[in-house]
């Protein structure tokens, strides 16, 4: 039987609160119908942060109150705190997510909290969301690094990811916030956490290409025997620190390893081209994934030809 992994598309959340533009409501409701018509059964479709702080996602439960009614698909929403958990419940969507960073000057200028604040707290978020029934995951940012503080120590976020999974958080994502990561690195980080005892079963790796190695930060990932990956469509997002940089790991890109090595993702690559042609017409600027570019270019000389 063939190989299967699983992709966690994140361009709704992680992707358009990095974009200068503000979409309204029903665009994204658009574009979360068309990720699950494309195949896509993980979607973090917005956040319960204050709206003050993202006004991109201020309008999370409109969002959410406009999803399609797709029983197999799970929906998901970042949560800073127990506000917007109670938010999040009030909305009525089903599987949460918490963040927090590995690098203390990261999390101070992030949510004004020490590390340790914010793991106290998100503990007993994670609790309450498991009480009611939710799924839980949990963000660990600058796992690979950290703009202000360099190298992270992988004792650090193992002790939060540790901590966060005792708590009941049935997943974790590592966070390379603003794309430090490298393979050689990526392999030796997954080591720690397995011979700590954490299987790759509840890891998700979330890879930004803000230096061009998401990708390869992906097969790395793979090779070691990882099988969860977030990405955004057509790499929408961008890096808040680098103006213009790369966002997220592109979602097609990735379709199209996994898909040319007989890997099924159950998501269908064109598809997935179309809903970044649309969001790149309602972002209004090109968006910077690879295989995004690839296909309108091809497109384009297809079009040239027949006209
Ligand atoms: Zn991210």
């Amino acid at each position: 039987m063939a190989e299967t992994v699983r992709l966690y598309e994140v361009v709704l959340r992680d992707g358009l609160q990095n974009e200068d533009a503000i979409l309204p409501a029903r665009a994204k409701i658009d574009i979360a119908h068309r990720l699950v018509q494309a195949g896509f059964k993980d979607i973090e479709v917005t956040s319960f942060v204050r709206p003050r702080w993202i006004p991109q996602l201020a309008d999370a439960a409109e969002v959410v109150r406009g999803l399609p009614d797709a029983p197999d698909v799970r929906f998901w929403a970042l949560v800073p705190n127990q506000v917007g958990l109670d938010r999040a419940l009030e909305a009525g969507i089903g599987h949460v997510a918490t963040f927090l960073s590995a690098s203390e000057t990261h999390n101070q200028k992030n949510v004004n909290r020490t590390v340790r604040e914010s793991l106290e707290g998100l503990r007993r978020v994670v609790q309450t969301a498991k009480g009611e029934g939710l799924t839980v995951r949990s963000y660990i940012s600058t796992v690979f690094g950290c703009e202000y503080e360099g190298p992270v120590p992988v004792e650090r976020s193992l002790e939060l990811a540790t901590q966060l999974l005792d708590a009941g958080a049935d997943e974790v994502a590592l966070g390379d916030t603003t794309g430090m990561a490298h393979p050689a690195q990526v392999i030796d980080v997954l080591s720690r956490y397995v011979d700590a005892g954490i299987p790759l079963s509840r890891i998700s790796l979330h890879f930004h290409d803000t230096r061009g190695t998401a990708l390869a930060n992906v097969w790395a990932a793979w090779t070691f025997g990882a099988r969860s990956f977030d990405g955004s469509v057509s790499g929408v997002g961008g890096c808040p620190y680098a103006p213009g940089a790369a966002g997220n790991a592109c979602t097609q890109d990735m379709l199209y390893m996994f898909d040319q090595m007989g890997v099924r993702t159950g998501v269908d690559l064109e598809a997935a081209c179309e809903a970044g042609d649309q969001l790149e017409a309602l972002l209004g600027r090109p968006l910077p994934g690879r295989y995004h570019r690839y296909w309108q270019g091809a497109r384009q000389r297809a079009r040239a030809r027949t006209a």
